[in-house]
């Protein structure tokens, strides 16, 4: 587990002025990884790490050999503390690095995002117990949270072609869905498309098929942390799940963040995993000291939504919820590397692997409109006296992340953003 540094110094400051306000989501303390290139060009897009509102190209630094992402995801844990050094001592004020360094920065503004990394794979859990509890209740009354739920972390395999970064825009799916009372099922747009806020946690070291990561060394396996939303067509999903999980309600659009925030840079925003009197104790794989005590990321998540009406009118976008990922997951991402590799099977770097939906335990703390609008039974009234109770045509769906604790900078994991199409 990634301890604090020099690096999290609170009093550190960079001679990039505009990571020196305290509001910023990318201070020096943060450093996180994107892939980038000018706007409108069609260059090759390169490694490029977040500072204020500007992007460092990490090549041109001379501290990384070559533009691939997921080569720098594979380095080995002091390989990876040594480039953080590295990276936040070139860019601290009084630098010697600062006359060449500054030739290579890009603003923010000026450039076009690419999803981080190349995405081999992509695994979506169920580690919000919370969300588990209220959907399972309005899909089983009798059961809401199925018996295995304390004892394994619930995942399904998901679809890695259809990730896309920040910004996109796709088309509401259509497919079969079968209403209650329909003796058959018919097909058309869905009618019930949601969105669940969750965390992505990529895959940094990889490790070999047949030998499983002890969870003691998980976390040497994880590269950092990005926003997810994982679009969901609820009536889609509702006939399709049973008996093999979600597929085509799932796999049409995931919308994650541009900025790859690294594990060494949320070592200070570690929290215990808290588990309620009663509950059973992991299985020993999935069990250790280290993840009893520092195992969750304490990281406030915002959801916002701007309608089409709200973005034509000028209007801001409006806040639906806002929560902790440490009061929503039962399950911590190095159990989740643990649990995934513990039957022999690899991963490889720039895997992704999903939280699954971190709603808090308070209703209006959900991480869903699923949840929110009780199934689509009360709908939600936005300031400009629109109504929702699913997401329409034009909707932008916001996410964001962002990390505080006395003692240290705030560090912000920027924006997940996607828009529903016709
Ligand atoms: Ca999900």
């Amino acid at each position: 587990m990634s301890s604090i540094n020099e690096t999290h110094d609170l009093s550190l400051q960079s001679w990039v002025e505009s990571a020196n306000d305290r509001n910023v989501d990318f201070p020096i303390q943060n450093l996180p990884f994107g892939r980038y290139r000018p706007a409108g060009s069609d260059e090759g897009f390169k490694v490029g790490v977040a500072i204020g509102d500007m992007i460092l190209d990490l090549q041109g630094t001379g501290l990384a050999d070559s533009p691939s992402m997921n080569a720098l995801m594979a380095l080995d844990v002091e390989k990876r503390l040594q480039l953080r050094r590295a990276i936040s001592r070139g860019l601290a004020l009084n630098s010697s690095q600062q006359k060449t360094w500054s030739k290579l920065l890009t603003p923010q503004c000026e450039a076009e995002m690419a999803v981080p990394c190349r995405i081999g794979d992509y695994t979506d859990f169920y580690t919000g117990i919370h969300h588990a509890t209220s959907v399972g209740k309005l899909f089983r009354p009798d059961q809401p949270l199925m018996p295995n739920y304390k004892w394994v972390p619930i995942g399904y395999h998901g679809r890695a072609s259809s990730i896309h970064v920040s910004g996109h825009a796709f088309r509401r799916p259509q497919g079969q869905t079968k209403a209650p009372d329909a003796t058959e099922p018919a097909f058309g747009p869905s009618r019930r498309l949601d969105y669940e806020l969750e965390l992505g946690y990529f895959v940094g070291q990889g490790n070999q098929l047949g030998q499983p990561v002890p969870i003691a060394n998980a976390e040497d396996h994880l590269f950092g942390v990005t926003l997810l939303n994982d679009w969901s067509a609820r009536d889609i999903q509702a006939w399709e799940y049973q008996p093999l999980g979600p597929f085509l309600s799932k796999n049409f659009a995931t919308t994650i963040s541009p900025w790859i925030v690294t594990m060494e840079a949320l070592a200070p925003f570690r929290a215990p995993l808290v588990r309620p009197n009663g509950d059973p104790r992991p299985l020993p794989y999935l069990d250790s000291e280290a993840n009893r005590n520092a195992g969750v990321l304490d990281i406030t998540l915002e959801v916002l939504i701007q309608t089409q009406r709200m973005a034509t009118a000028g209007i801001a976008p409006e806040r639906l919820t806002i929560g902790n990922a440490a009061a929503a997951a039962y399950w911590t991402a190095a159990q989740l590397i643990a649990h995934h590799t513990v039957n022999g099977c690899n991963l490889l770097s720039g895997d992704l692997l999903g939280s699954g939906t971190l709603s808090g335990p308070a209703p209006n703390e959900a991480g869903s409109l699923l949840e929110l609008t009780e199934g689509g039974k009360k709908s939600i009234e936005l300031t400009n006296g629109e109504q929702r109770t699913f997401l329409e045509d034009g909707d932008t769906l916001i996410l964001r992340g962002w990390c505080e604790r006395p003692g240290a900078a705030r560090i912000g994991l920027g924006e997940a953003r996607g828009t529903v199409l016709a």
